[in-house]
């Protein structure tokens, strides 16, 4: 079926589907609501005739490697939840403990590994390459588990825990030192009795570009900031020109796929969902498959049979 045939036939006005007023003409039509296609032989077919795949993945993907999130019940790094530390105002009053929490982080991330979704999308990436095919990943996870997996197009819009900015200079450098810095060494412990290291600012990670020595910070996008403006445009580029969309593990409602998959499936691009449970805004998109990332994924993006490969 040609996309125009399957736009003319679904779409309807976005207002019938309670949504806000769209920004652009373009957008100013939807899905109509139905329950979405969980058939996986109806989602590989589309699969093998699709020529620019982006996928967005969320804190799920991450969270079948345990990899924790510091959100939500539980979600506690002593006292605090990601969203009191992860802010500039922390950083400001007490750098010392903002550090003392990523460095936790970044050595927490050493004995992770990427998870059969990541590795299979890995996969697909080299795979569909060579086919002339493209696949963006276009990943709101900060703990650069896509890239040990070896996929090579990535979009970070949140950063990443292993890029740090100079608060003096501006520079961006990727910094993969465990520890960090001499005086992190053995702090970070989680547990909500552990008392603040108190180190003293001009012992915190230094920048290191000749004659700066400025503060640096995590490379990671804070509550109340706003995203990398270049990294946005390219991916509005990358979902402007996609022709299959793969939500994973991050549910519709949820920033960053409430934001870019309601804009892809609008233009008709069929869309497919990877989470745990279905969502008020599954019913927009084409496909639905519930379950693990871990399991789901991997028989999606398989070798089509009609993949010819050299
Ligand atoms: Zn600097």
């Amino acid at each position: 079926m040609s996309l125009f045939q399957f736009t003319s036939r679904r779409l309807v006005s976005q207002a019938y589907c309670g949504l806000k007023p769209p920004s652009s003409k373009k957008q100013r039509i939807c899905l109509e609501m139905a329950r979405p296609n969980s058939n996986i032989a109806d989602f590989r077919e589309v699969f093998s005739k699709a020529k620019h795949i982006a996928i967005i993945t969320g804190a799920g993907v991450s969270a079948e490697s345990g990899v924790p999130t510091f959100r939500g019940t539980g979600g506690y790094w002593r006292k605090w939840q990601a969203q009191e530390l992860a802010t500039p105002e922390a950083f400001a009053r007490n750098s010392s403990r903002v550090w003392e929490f990523y460095h936790y982080r970044r050595e927490l991330m050493l004995s992770k590994q990427p998870n059969p979704a990541h590795i299979a999308i890995a996969e697909c990436e080299a795979r569909l390459s060579k086919q002339g095919r493209s696949v963006v990943v276009i990943t709101q996870n900060i703990d650069e588990l896509h890239r040990k997996a070896g996929t090579k197009h990535l979009l970070e819009i949140h950063g990443s825990l292993f890029k740090t900015r100079c608060t003096s200079c501006g520079n961006v450098a990727e910094n993969y030192k465990s520890p960090i810095c001499p005086a992190l060494a053995g702090k970070g412990a989680p547990d909500p009795e552990i008392e603040d290291a108190k180190i003293p600012v001009e012992n915190l990670p230094r920048c290191e570009e000749q004659g700066c020595n400025g503060l640096l910070r995590p490379m990671f996008v804070w509550f109340g900031e706003t995203l990398n403006s270049d990294i946005l445009t390219e991916v509005e580029n990358e979902l402007e020109i996609c022709d299959l969309c793969l939500v994973v593990g991050t549910s519709s409602v949820v920033y960053p796929a409430a934001m870019f998959a309601p804009q892809v499936s609008a233009r008709g691009v069929p869309v497919a969902e990877f989470n745990m449970q279905a969502t008020p805004a599954t019913n927009r998109f084409r496909f639905h498959f519930p379950g693990p990332c871990g399991t789901t994924l991997p028989p999606a993006l398989a070798r089509h049979k009609s993949e010819i490969i050299s």
